[in-house]
């Protein structure tokens, strides 16, 4: 398969998409990002790798943290994690309140920010300098020792995160956040502020991509029946509401970020990252969406 090929014709077909979506302005930080940047970064679990864009340039991954998250919290805890957060999509926004009050505080899945929220509160409790912790895992899985935090960015988004702190308070009066919700907030805007480029993502997903072993240390952090469930979880709740239509076009596993940023993953074969900051109505890259469908569909790479 000629790869190189084939991400430079993805990316001439979807250039002319990038004015089409909406940054990101509800964090301000993230609307200062130049909408026309475009990155791909495709790497091969036998070594090889492609790419074309932008794919050296630093963005903020967000929402794509919270797959990073559960796995820190599923190697460290087990399952346990699974009875403070539901496996469900929610077919609601991601920082919807209206399901969380009928739910009895237990939100919907990992990935909307109710369920980051709980999970984060999880590792405050599960890990001395949690923080720290999340640094040392992506950069162990990634192989990328200078992935950091970006304070700019988790500053913007603290001073602005009314909804999450309704949603932490809310869980918090049910009974399922156990720290400060203020720590809870903190800990969570550092974790979704992380800045990393395609490649540092690919990379990093690798672990999913491969079982969860990371292919950098060759550590095993995720039995299969974890691997398998979180992978289940990307399928069905990686995209916002938007999660059965990436299934119907894409056919992969993965997770994006309200900073344009998607991550896809094909088990035993690849991990795929992609970046274009501006969002369709749903919240996900359009132009990144685009790309990834006329990937699988041009490769016949998918998991169907
Ligand atoms: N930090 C963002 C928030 O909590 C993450 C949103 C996202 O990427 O989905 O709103």
């Amino acid at each position: 398969m000629n790869y190189h090929d084939i991400l430079a014709r993805i990316q001439e077909e979807v250039l002319p998409l990038s004015n089409k979506g909406k940054v990101a302005d509800y964090i301000p930080q993230l609307a200062k990002v130049d909408p026309s940047k475009f990155g791909m970064y495709l790497h091969l679990l036998n070594g090889q790798s492609y790419a074309v864009g932008d794919w050296e340039e630093r963005f903020s991954i967000q929402s794509i943290s919270k797959v990073l998250m559960l796995c820190m919290a599923v190697s460290k805890l087990g399952e346990k994690v699974y009875e403070r957060v539901n496996v469900e999509p929610s077919g609601d926004p991601f920082n919807s309140l209206v399901q969380l009050e009928y739910e009895r505080g237990i939100p919907r899945n990992p990935f909307i920010n109710a369920g980051a929220l709980v999970i984060t509160d999880m590792l405050i409790d599960a890990f001395n300098d949690p923080k720290q912790s999340f640094l040392d895992f992506t950069r162990a899985v990634s192989g990328h020792l200078d992935v950091q935090c970006n304070p700019a960015v988790a500053e913007s988004e603290r001073r602005c995160g009314f909804k999450n702190s309704a949603i932490v308070n809310l869980m918090k009066s049910f009974g399922n956040i156990k720290n400060e919700v203020d720590r809870v907030l903190d800990l969570y805007y550092d974790f979704c502020s992380v800045d990393m480029n395609c490649q540092q993502l690919a990379q990093a997903f690798c672990l999913i991509a491969n079982h969860g072993r990371g292919i950098v240390n060759d550590q095993k952090y995720l039995s299969e029946s974890q691997f398998k469930r979180i992978t289940a979880i990307m399928m069905t709740c990686g995209f916002y509401d938007e999660a059965g239509e990436f299934a119907f076009k894409v056919g992969l596993p993965g997770k994006s970020g309200v900073g344009g940023g998607i991550i896809a993953i094909l088990p035993n074969e690849f991990s795929l990252a992609v970046w274009s900051p501006g969002l369709n109505e749903k919240g996900n890259s359009l132009v990144g969406m685009k790309a990834l469908e006329i990937f699988t569909t041009q490769t016949a790479c998918s998991i169907f």
